[in-house]
């Protein structure tokens, strides 16, 4: 049976939503789930992950060196408590993908990333060539699987778990060749772009950032969080924090705004488990209106105050 521990991602103070979906993730392989929390005073962070359906134990590792996401630090005690088990997973996000390839090559095995699907114990599904195909990957059996899950294409499993939370000691020591800096955020009272149900994107077609503002307003209009194409951050309009796509953040809301942006692969690749994709554009054969479920084509500068009117 399968032994599956489960790196979560937090922020000091609250779980991040990515870790409900790597449980989910791992429900599909079968087996026992842990999860395991690196940090500093994770007391109230281990409760919300031990309350997550499917959990069997929560282990903390706590230590003030611990407390920064350094994956010098954070790969040497996930592979101090991976020996017992058969799956080590982790989301694919920026903490993620930093820590888990660590950890794999310390345990001498290559990292699956992205997983998608799961088709049998060591057998996933994962999107390649910005998510153009998708490739079936049979791991070895003999070895441990580590994977980093594409959170997109996961729901969040659900609350109501009782899992048991046990702490162990660390296996790490701070080190003077890494050093956390700090954290800087974008200040933003927006919901996170990733995590965002409602987002509304803005493409080249706005032309400033002064008009990106608009973008802005609609979005606030709808409690929604802001993205962007890679042409609009480019072009100096937002920060490059706001790209959505292949080499921005990939996103599953459950509606997402394309406002003036084309629909070009590298964007869609990043929206394609949206739930309702909503387009405005003035070119009636612009790509995105492929994928949208609803278009509407028309100068963005008269349709987005009308719909900004209607949901006033
Ligand atoms: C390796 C690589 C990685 C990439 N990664 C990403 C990525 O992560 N994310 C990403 O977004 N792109 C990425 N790109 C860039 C991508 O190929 C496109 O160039 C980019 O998405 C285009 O952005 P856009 O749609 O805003 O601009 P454009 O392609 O210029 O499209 C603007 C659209 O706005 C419409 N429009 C113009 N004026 C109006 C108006 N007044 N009202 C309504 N519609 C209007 C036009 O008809 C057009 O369809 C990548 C490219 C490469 C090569």
């Amino acid at each position: 049976m399968s032994r599956i521990l489960i790196l979560a991602e937090h922020d000091g103070s609250r779980l991040n939503p990515s870790t409900a979906k790597c449980v989910s993730c791992a429900a599909s392989f079968g087996g026992e789930i842990d999860v395991l929390l690196l940090g500093d005073s994770l007391g109230e962070i281990a409760a919300e992950a031990a309350g997550i359906e499917g959990v069997g134990a929560v282990i903390t590792v706590e230590a003030e060196h611990l407390a920064a996401p350094l994956a010098v630090c954070h790969a040497v005690e996930l592979v101090a408590l991976a020996e017992s088990y058969t799956h080590v997973l982790g989301p694919s996000t920026t903490y993620g993908k930093d820590v888990l390839p660590r950890a794999a090559a310390l345990l001498g095995v290559n990292q699956i990333s992205d997983i998608m699907s799961v088709e049998g114990p060591y057998q996933v599904k994962r999107p390649v060539y910005a998510g153009n195909a998708i490739v079936d990957v049979s791991a070895p059996e003999s070895a441990k699987l580590v994977g980093t899950v594409r959170v997109a294409s996961w729901s969040s499993a659900a609350d109501g778990g009782q899992a048991e939370v046990r702490s162990s000691t660390p296996n790490s020591q701070a080190t003077a060749d890494t050093t956390w800096l700090g954290l800087e955020s974008g200040g933003s009272e927006r919901p996170d772009l990733q995590t965002a149900r409602v987002v509304v994107s803005g493409g080249r077609a706005l032309g400033s950032q002064e008009n990106f503002e608009l973008i802005y307003q609609f979005a606030d209009q709808l409690g929604a969080g802001v993205g962007a194409s890679r042409a609009a951050v480019d072009a100096g309009y937002v920060p490059n924090d706001m790209q959505v796509g292949q080499t921005g953040k990939i996103i599953a809301p459950e509606l997402y705004f394309a406002i003036g942006i084309s629909g070009a692969i590298q964007h869609v690749t990043g929206i394609k488990d949206a739930g309702t994709i909503v387009a405005i554009n003035k070119d009636p054969d612009a790509p995105i209106f492929e994928i949208a479920d609803i278009g509407l084509v028309g100068d963005l500068f008269k349709v987005l105050p009308e719909l900004q009117a209607q949901f006033g």
